[in-house]
């Protein structure tokens, strides 16, 4: 069977890591037909727009997209192109999976990690509502409503029981924010009413972050807000060996694009360093997406199988391999298993 998807290769390391995702699932044999698009930097001030029509049509058109990280500027500039567009397309759940990955020497020798953050991903303060209000005096506002947060609960605790995951925590800063955060935090309690076999537990979002390090392997499925979810994210890719490591899915009612945690490293970018295996792994996301179920699993398999034989790495990771060479050993793994 043939798909169609929209590949967005961004910009920094974002076409590297594509290329090399895209050999991984080309070596898995499942047929995409690429539309490919550019959304990078260079376009946005070109054109002048942050969302070029023709690519939200694509995605309408494919329904599933795999996108390297797109430049925001900071305190300035175009607004984040991830961030519209996932508000754009009402992607509302953001999907990150965070593993131990074997061979990756972190600071936790003997504790599996294996978790998934689930983030609220179209409100809260990314809403984009900043206003100067008189000179020298900025409101931003954070929205929370009820229907967001009963969605984004409503999928993790699905996911918790088709995929027999044990607890949920909801990450929240409820005792200052109580009408916001509060709100999300009794939409949480709703909906885990109806999953009396999922546990279900809330955290202050600093009390998490500490819990995180100092026992990571306690923790299950983590529910949060937009902004604790982007946070978190990155705090835990550092439990588990860094920004090069860690996937995520943008899932909506009927589209989905998979991108990576990590943004576009421009410290990095066009020297062959960067690590696609949080690509690979979004793309193997992505093929579970499709109905791929094995070739998932062989994609999945064959860079863990690269990493536990240890020699074909890349530097971010303690190895000395470049991005293609990293993606070659993963492309060979994945032919072994044919
Ligand atoms: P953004 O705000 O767009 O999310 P950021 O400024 O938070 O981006 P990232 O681009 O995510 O930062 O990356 C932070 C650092 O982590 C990079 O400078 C780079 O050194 C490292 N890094 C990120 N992704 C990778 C990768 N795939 N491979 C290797 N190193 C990476």
């Amino acid at each position: 069977m043939s798909h169609h998807a929209t590949l967005i290769p961004g910009d920094g390391i974002g076409p590297e890591v594509t290329a090399a995702a895209v050999r991984a699932v080309e070596a898995t044999g499942v047929n995409i037909q690429w539309e490919r698009c550019e959304l990078n930097e260079e376009v946005i001030l070109r054109r002048n727009e942050v969302l070029p029509p023709e690519i939200i049509a694509s995605i309408h058109r494919t329904k599933v997209g795999l996108k390297g990280p797109v430049t925001t500027p900071i305190a300035g500039g175009f607004p984040s192109v991830n961030v519209a567009l996932r508000k754009a397309l009402d992607l509302y759940a953001n999907v990150r999976p965070v593993r131990t990955l074997p061979g990756v020497k972190t600071r936790y020798t003997d504790v599996a990690i294996d978790m998934i953050i689930f983030r609220e991903n179209t409100e809260d303060l990314y809403a984009g509502l900043e206003h100067e209000v008189v000179k020298d005096v900025i409101t931003s506002i954070k929205v929370i409503t009820r229907v967001a947060s009963i969605r984004i609960a409503e999928y993790a605790f699905r996911y918790a029981r088709e995929n027999g995951r044990k607890r949920i925590t909801s990450v929240h800063k409820a005792n200052i924010m109580k009408l916001s955060d509060g709100m999300f935090l009794r939409c949480a309690r709703e909906v885990a009413l109806g999953y009396p076999e999922v546990e279900y537990r809330e955290l202050i979002v600093d009390n998490a972050c500490m819990q995180l390090v100092m026992h990571p392997e306690r923790f299950d499925l983590l529910l949060m807000p937009n902004l604790y979810g982007d946070i978190v994210s990155d705090l835990t890719a550092g439990l588990v060996g860094g920004l090069g490591l860690v996937p995520g899915a943008n899932i909506g009612e009927k589209l989905a694009i998979f991108e990576a945690v990590h943004g576009s490293a421009p410290d990095i970018a066009g020297k062959g360093l960067a690590n696609p295996t949080a690509l690979m792994f979004s793309a193997e996301m992505m093929l579970t997406h499709l109905g791929e179920i094995e070739a998932a699993k062989r994609l999945g398999l064959a860079v863990r199988a690269v990493y536990e034989r240890g020699e074909k790495l890349t530097c971010d990771v303690g190895g000395a391999c470049s991005t293609a060479e990293f993606t070659s050993a993963v492309v060979k793994e994945i032919q072994k298993q044919q």
